[in-house]
């Protein structure tokens, strides 16, 4: 099967919404007038970002979702999607599964695929996603201010917990290593809730890289401190609980939720004045959200527990290059 066979049988699909799709050297995207375009790309390589034996489909699922998981946090709504992949060879039953998880992500969320490029080499596969938000309402990093409260998404550290078992440092009992696996392997962006958080939230980030890291860049940019409630951060450990038969100590859980990444929940401040309109958004978007701490004006971030005193343990961000 050649290029072009393999992008009409795998990635061509009728356009709907874009201007024009596949097949010809550019697409044409056609946004809204009083429309501002939100662009966002990532980069998924093999070994890296995965692991060669991740089942097809959820990774199809995954490069959609994490670049989705950006839009989400602008508080944009997708619209189209670029892929350009490199492959070591053609492996149909591998190209059909990562092609059924992403177009089935895409559907959901009304996001079309409209070109890319496609070429030999070690396993790569890097999405650009286009989404639209009304101009001046994007959600951005820059908009925390003391005072606001910082809420998060859904739950945090389960990934963490999948790759900790996969790198043999850590056991858990079948149905739990099942549920973590599928939080690392198919995470959920977002996007409803990014988008009824508009006009709502000061700022928001989605969490790729560790709860302190992102939240982190939250407060760089918009020059704040902030007080994080690491208890309240530690409950939200899908597998912390009990029930879940995973046994987990305290630092596991600590560590996993403060600083595990690839969770892809929104971390996002409000104003104390907005926690009922929060709430609301959670509710309207069926996400849950917890509150896990305050924007102080004092620059750096300050890790407590319940009562207020501060942690000792350090925590720090997935960095490639660190
Ligand atoms: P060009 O040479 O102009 O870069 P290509 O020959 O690489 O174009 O690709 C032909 C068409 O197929 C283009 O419209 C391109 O956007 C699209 N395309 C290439 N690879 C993919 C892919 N993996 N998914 C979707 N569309 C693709
Ligand atoms: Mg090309």
């Amino acid at each position: 099967m050649g290029e072009f066979d393999l992008i009409d049988r795998y990635f061509k699909r009728p356009v709907r919404r874009a201007a024009l799709g596949v097949g010809d050297d550019c697409a044409l995207l056609a946004p809204a007038p009083g429309m501002q375009l939100a662009v966002s790309s990532d980069m998924l390589v093999e070994g890296r970002h995965f692991l060669s034996t991740v089942d097809p489909a959820r990774l199809g699922h995954k490069a959609l979702a994490v670049n989705l998981s950006d839009l989400a946090a602008c508080g944009a709504k997708p619209l189209a999607f670029t892929l350009a992949l490199a492959m070591p060879q053609v492996d149909k039953r591998w190209l059909a599964g990562f092609a059924k998880g992403l177009l089935a992500l895409a559907d959901e969320h009304g996001c079309e695929l409209v070109g890319g490029d496609t070429t030999r080499g070690p396993l790569n596969i890097c999405i650009t996603v286009f989404g639209e938000v009304p101009a001046g309402a994007a959600l951005l990093r820059s908009g925390a201010r003391a005072g606001d409260d910082i809420w998060v998404s859904g739950t945090l550290g389960d990934a963490r917990l999948a790759l900790e078992v996969f790198r043999g440092t850590l056991q858990l009992p079948a149905e739990a290593f099942e549920i973590a696996r599928a939080r690392m392997e198919q995470p959920t962006p977002r996007v409803a809730l990014g988008l009824a958080l508009r006009g709502i939230a000061t700022a928001a980030v989605d969490v790729s890289d560790g709860l302190v890291g992102d939240l982190g860049h939250v407060l760089a940019a918009s020059g704040v401190g902030a007080a994080l409630n690491a208890d309240a951060v530690t409950q939200l450990i899908a597998l912390g609980a009990p029930a879940s038969g995973a046994a987990l100590g305290v630092e596991v859980q600590r560590t996993c939720a403060l600083a595990g990444g690839d969770d892809y929940e929104l971390v996002f401040t409000a104003p104390a004045s907005a926690r009922k309109a929060v709430e609301q958004a959670g509710h309207a978007s069926a996400t849950p959200v917890a509150r896990i701490g305050c924007i102080e004006a004092a620059p750096g971030l300050r890790i407590v527990d319940a009562s207020g005193a501060p942690l000792t343990q350090r925590f720090t961000a997935f960095d490639h290059f660190g």
